[in-house]
């Protein structure tokens, strides 16, 4: 079987056709794809739709964030998905400082685009002042890729300066109705990323030629600045699983992971092919230099003590 050439659809984001809520939690994600088409490759994927318009409904916290800004997206995404209005303390493990200190990319670069940005320009992502829990579905996670989604947390870490922290196994399964609040399960603070090895049949985004999802769920006060609070990345074992009996298929499955948590820290696709946000991801290299730029730019997201 011929070595394939991996394609990744266009990230898509949109807005319901509703009034602005008060609270907003917003996932916004990127959706990856590979597939066999012989020696041609397909540069128009279909697309699918991913975009899922979570909010909160009233009654929960009091925002007093100042109003700014647009709500994402186009006006073709599918109307929103109400989900669970409980939300946990606010600045739950957050410092007063960021976690980390990463090192600035060693070459600059501009070949980088951000999934969200606030109304004054600023890329959305996590708070660099708390570390971003993640547990992992190991459920049909592939032989041999145990240490795949480590190594890629490692990388991302260092570009970003996220302090990650592995809170084990988890059964959850992945749901595009996703709490971003569980107390039942993780206690007191925002759910974990959660990290799904998982199948078309579980995660329908997967279907087709999909081989993983990637994204995050912002939360903002009354349209004020928005800050990502929890995520997820879904991965396609059954075709993961065949991409690593392919001499390079760690390096192949590595690229796969680390593009995901390139969405899921808030970076969109490029039309630079050398990036790993390239939607293609022809020879699997890790981060180029404006993929490192714009985690490096996500960095610098505020410390959220009021989320
Ligand atoms: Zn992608």
């Amino acid at each position: 079987m011929q070595r394939r050439p991996p394609r990744h659809a266009e990230p898509t984001s949109g807005r319901s056709g509703t009034p602005r809520p008060r609270y907003r939690l917003v996932l916004v994600a990127g959706l990856c794809v590979a597939g066999v088409f012989g020696a041609a490759v397909v540069l128009d994927d279909p697309r699918v739709k991913q975009f899922l318009d979570l909010r909160i409904g009233p009654g929960t916290r009091q925002g007093a964030g100042p109003g700014e800004g647009a709500v994402p997206g186009d006006a073709e995404a599918p109307p929103a998905a109400e989900v669970s209005t409980a939300a946990p303390p606010a600045g739950v493990e957050e410092a007063a400082e960021p976690l980390l200190t990463p090192a600035p990319p060693a070459v600059g670069s501009d070949a980088y685009h951000f999934l969200l940005v606030n109304g004054d320009g600023t890329p959305v992502g996590y708070s660099p002042c708390r570390p971003l829990h993640y547990v992992v579905n190991t459920d049909l996670e592939p032989d041999g890729a145990a240490e795949l989604v480590p190594r890629a947390i490692e990388t991302i870490s260092a570009a970003t300066g996220i302090s990650f922290v592995y809170d084990g196994t988890t059964d959850e399964q992945p749901s595009a109705q996703r709490p971003p609040f569980q107390p039942d399960g993780y206690g007191a603070r925002w759910a974990p990323l959660l990290i799904a090895w998982t199948t078309p049949e579980v995660a329908p985004q997967l279907k087709g030629p999909v081989i993983g999802t990637g994204g995050s769920t912002h939360f903002s006060f009354d349209g004020g600045p928005k800050t990502f609070v929890t995520g997820g990345l879904d991965l396609d074992a059954p075709q993961i699983a065949d991409e690593l009996l392919n001499p390079d298929g760690d390096k192949y499955a590595t690229a796969v992971i680390l593009h995901e948590l390139g969405h899921v820290m808030g970076l969109d696709h490029v039309d630079d092919p050398a990036q790993l946000m390239y939607p293609e991801i022809g020879t699997p290299e890790g981060l180029s230099d404006g993929d490192r730029n714009g985690l490096y730019e996500l960095s610098k997201a505020a410390c959220r003590k009021d989320l």
